[in-house]
């Protein structure tokens, strides 16, 4: 027998030793976090073909941490814990930021603290998804380069405050360009879906227990907006937008993934897929979402 028939018929039997074993799948566990809410007098601008113009409505935000054996990923950092000092929220440009239950908190509810952050990565720039970040010291920032670019550039974007990475660990910092497999064994995969923001992602997460779920980021605001295929006026493509949209929705349909849509309550709340862990103060969320 050849050598390579010898390594051949080795390997075979390896893998017929025990017809009934699987390839092991990391221990990946999903939490959700409610961080705040964004109350609108006028949800006009979440579509450029006008549903929604002259409408009140409440967009929810969302923080999610992704429990993986090499390590904690908190996605997104939600309006800010500072918020919470004002009961009745802080006026914004565009909203009245709420956050009843800060993230720190929340996170103490598990045992951890800012500083038990592994990594840190965001679905884009805009202010009501950074609010936490420069409390993200100790972590290993995974970034998005022209992303990055976009909200360090003169002049400041709209929706941006550059301030609120201004504590970002540079010597931390990976810079990534296009869709990135965090822990490398393709449980948790960041999917570069552009045209929100120049370097907008979404989060596609295969947990133990249950099917792939996928986190939005602004992809959709909602489900209509999913369903309609609506565009917000200030996203900053909508042609790449459009086609990030047909992308995403091919993974989700190949892969069977749940679409979690981050500023959508109903997502986050009590009635979530049971395969995602409820962190109970969810059960306390306002409702309230866009028609
Ligand atoms: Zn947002």
């Amino acid at each position: 027998m050849s050598i390579v028939a010898s390594l051949l018929s080795a390997a075979l039997a390896l893998v017929s030793a025990d017809p009934t074993s699987t390839p092991t799948k990391p221990q990946v566990e999903v939490v959700t976090f409610d961080c705040g809410q964004l109350h609108f007098t006028d949800l006009g601008p979440f579509s450029d073909t006008g549903e929604y113009d002259g409408r009140p409505g409440v967009l929810q935000a969302s923080c999610f941490l992704i429990r993986h054996p090499n390590g904690n990923l908190l996605w997104e950092a939600g309006l800010g814990d500072e918020v919470a000092e004002a009961p009745a929220g802080v006026q914004r440009a565009n909203y009245r930021a709420v956050v009843r239950h800060t993230l720190k908190v929340q996170l103490a509810d598990l045992g951890l603290r800012y500083d038990d952050i592994d990594f840190f990565a965001f679905s884009h720039g805009h202010a009501d998804h950074l609010g936490n970040a420069n409390r993200l010291k100790s972590a290993i920032w995974l970034v998005n380069t022209r992303e990055l670019q976009w909200i360090n550039g003169t002049p400041t974007p709209g929706r941006v405050d550059p301030r609120l990475i201004a504590a970002r660990p540079t010597g931390q910092t990976r810079l990534i360009d296009g869709d990135y497999d965090v822990f490398g064994d393709g449980s948790v995969r960041i999917l570069f879906a552009p045209g929100h923001t120049p370097g907008h992602q979404v989060l596609l997460v295969r947990p133990a227990h249950g099917g792939p779920l996928l986190i939005s980021g602004d992809l959709f605001h909602t489900h209509a907006n999913r369903r309609h295929r609506r565009l917000p006026v200030f996203n900053v493509s909508r042609a790449d937008t459009l086609a990030s949209m047909d992308r995403i929705e091919t993974i989700v349909r190949e892969t069977g993934a749940k679409v979690i849509i981050e500023h959508a309550a109903e997502d986050i709340g009590p009635r979530l897929h049971a395969r995602v862990s409820v962190h109970r103060s969810r059960a306390r969320l306002a409702t309230g979402s866009l028609p």
